[in-house]
């Protein structure tokens, strides 16, 4: 039978290390990491249903979760375990570029800032760029890609200097390769939660990057691209853990086409979450959404958005 398949526990042994297998979550599972949504507005409940949103598939070999275990956090746990929150002195995020973001070449960085301004429905402010070279970054070039890393760890250190007073988290944005030890080929990107610091490069999201042609809509593709870990990485500054339950944002992901194949909305655990911490109103912040990716262009979003929309403020 289906559940006891699915409570069936199987480990799998891979490299040395013990991962217990996945088991993709029953429909049970789903509505109890929701939680109970009695209490909550009519709005929210509709937000919240399960129906509307597309469970976890079982991971391929060598996607993210056959490979890394992960426990899953429920609503329930999130608020049990606490997190941080904005509040009246510190409620902004702050983007500091580092290095150029060049035309037709880098995402905007007006867009980075809309996106997540709509997304987190909080104040985001872009801070002028600095150079690489003048802070004391340690820099190395990559032994396969031949192209110059900085050290990710000289990168927060001068970030949690640099967090003003009324900043929630201030993160890095480069077009600059990163690494975070020596031993280590490269990182996509690194935060320290509770120092509210992170740095995220989005060189590798260029097909350039890798001497590859660029395809005619690359740069869609890439403002996509940085757009959803700049989410993703934010949202764990506010304390959600890996998702597990649906195709979600905040799933992980091991490599490039399991990241593209990941939606750039988040499923009702996570927008539960999110919406308890920082307390927006999700019907404003679908609007702002679609606002944005609709000047975007991204229509994939834009249906995805309208659809939500239309179920939210139906009488
Ligand atoms: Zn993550
Ligand atoms: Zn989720």
């Amino acid at each position: 039978m289906k559940t006891k398949f699915a409570t069936a526990i199987a480990v799998l042994v891979l490299g040395g290390l013990v991962i217990m297998a996945f088991t993709v979550p029953t429909k049970k599972k789903l509505v109890e990491a929701i939680g109970s949504v009695g209490k909550l507005s009519k709005t929210m409940q509709l937000a919240l249903d399960p129906a509307d949103f597309l469970p976890m598939n079982k991971p391929g070999p060598h996607d993210w979760l056959a490979n890394h275990e992960e426990f899953g956090q429920t609503f329930d746990e999130y608020v049990q375990e606490g997190f941080v929150s904005p509040d009246k002195q510190r409620k902004k995020i702050y983007l500091l570029p580092i290095g150029p973001f060049a035309k037709g070449k880098s995402p905007s960085k007006k867009k980075l800032q809309q996106f997540t301004a709509a997304y987190f429905g909080l104040p985001v402010v872009v801070l002028d760029e600095i150079p690489v070279s003048g802070h004391s970054f340690t820099t190395r070039i990559n032994a396969y890609t031949k192209k110059r890393q900085i050290l990710t760890h000289d990168i927060l250190k001068l970030l949690r200097k640099k967090l003003p007073k009324d900043g929630f988290c201030i993160l890095a944005i480069t077009m600059e390769d990163l690494y975070p030890d020596p031993d280590w080929n490269f990182v996509f990107g690194m935060a320290s939660l509770y120092a509210r610091v992170g740095v995220f490069s989005f060189a590798r999201y260029d097909p350039a990057f890798f001497g590859q042609a660029r395809a005619k809509n690359y740069l869609d593709t890439l403002l996509r691209r940085s757009c959803k870990v700049l989410a993703h990485e934010t949202a764990h500054m506010f304390g959600l853990q890996h998702c597990i339950y649906f195709q979600c944002l905040i799933n992980g992901s091991n490599h490039m086409q399991e990241s593209d194949s990941r939606p750039i909305h988040l499923c009702p655990v996570c927008l539960r979450k999110l919406q308890y911490n920082i307390e927006f109103d999700v019907v404003k912040r679908y609007q702002k959404l679609l606002g944005f990716y609709k000047q975007a262009k991204m229509q994939a979003e834009v249906e995805w958005v309208t659809a939500r929309l239309k179920k939210l403020t139906a009488k």
